[in-house]
């Protein structure tokens, strides 16, 4: 069982401290995967970064500028470049002198006959000012925030370790109140567990996920959360000892009393597992691996 941490008190475009250097906002976006919205978080004092300024409101817009008033912005760091974290980041730059760092929107990926959509959609790609690298590092008056790449739910997934408190801003990498979408092609199940064990390698103190509160039981939470992973991965492996299947074929059985609203959704995630048991010689199919592929397991497969 994961322990799961849900309780969090706070009001819509209220700076709280949080920590000693850490105020957060939290943007006025609840829904099914935001959970209570989005949190942006400030970092520092008086010369201050903003760590996903999150979606296009106008109203957490003035929110984080009202909790700066009288302070300097120098930077503004995306996790990722999903709509609810990266888009307010050009219009607060508009409003302050910050440089945007975190790395380029993947590329549209077109399916045939979509070349127009391609190309609208490459017009309005997100693109920092500077791509930030693994490792880098940004700081202020302080505090020192290092680039750590956490690729899986997204491929261009940043997270940022606090180096004065031994804290992770670890965006949707790992989530407090809830397990993380990871959807394929961008979102990536191999990637994924790599990119859980280096956030567990560090000993960070506290997470702070950009939805939810933060998580201070860190090893056990990383440890339950990929357990969590591990435990589907055995119940698909043991669907297919019962022979051939796809994904369709096994949802109804994974996914018993889950909501059918959620059964799209986790049809993506059972289609990242089955990629990474492809990847890693545990099961095939014909093909690339896709929502219809009928998968089978490789025999000297363990389940
Ligand atoms: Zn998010």
């Amino acid at each position: 069982m994961i322990p799961f941490v849900r309780d969090m008190t706070f009001e819509y475009g209220h700076a709280d401290a949080v920590s000693p250097m850490i105020r957060r906002v939290v943007a006025n976006n609840p829904g099914p995967f935001t959970y209570l919205g989005t949190g942006t978080y400030i970092v520092g004092h008086g010369e201050v970064a903003v760590i996903d300024p999150g979606p296009l409101l106008d109203g957490h817009l003035d929110a984080i500028l009202a909790a700066t008033a009288g302070e300097r912005i120098s930077h503004i760091l995306i996790t990722h470049t999903h709509l609810d974290h990266a888009p307010l980041a050009h219009p607060l730059q508009a409003r302050t002198d910050a440089v945007i760092y975190g790395l380029d929107e993947p590329r549209h990926q077109a399916d045939e006959g979509e070349e127009d959509h391609a190309a609208a959609g490459e017009a309005a790609r997100f693109r920092p000012d500077i791509e930030i690298s693994d490792g880098q590092t940004v700081s202020g008056p302080g505090w020192t925030l290092e680039a750590v790449f956490t690729p899986g739910h997204a491929s261009n997934h940043v997270a940022y370790a606090l180096a004065e408190e031994n804290a992770l801003f670890c965006g949707d990498h790992i989530m407090g109140w809830s397990t993380t979408v990871i959807s394929p092609p961008d979102g990536d199940m191999s990637q994924y567990y790599a990119s859980l064990d280096r956030v567990q390698a560090r000993g960070f103190e506290t997470l702070w996920p950009t939805h939810g509160p933060p998580i201070t039981e860190v090893a056990p939470f990383v440890e339950a959360y990929r357990n969590h992973r591990l435990a589907r991965e055995r119940q698909i492996l043991s669907e297919l000892a019962q022979g051939r299947a796809t994904i369709g074929d096994m949802i109804p059985r994974l996914y018993r009393g889950v909501d059918k609203r959620l059964h799209a959704a986790a049809a993506r995630s059972v289609l990242a597992h089955l990629i990474h048991l492809v990847r890693s010689g545990r099961a095939d199919c014909d093909g690339a691996p896709n929502l219809t592929s009928y998968f089978k397991l490789i025999s000297n497969s363990a389940v």
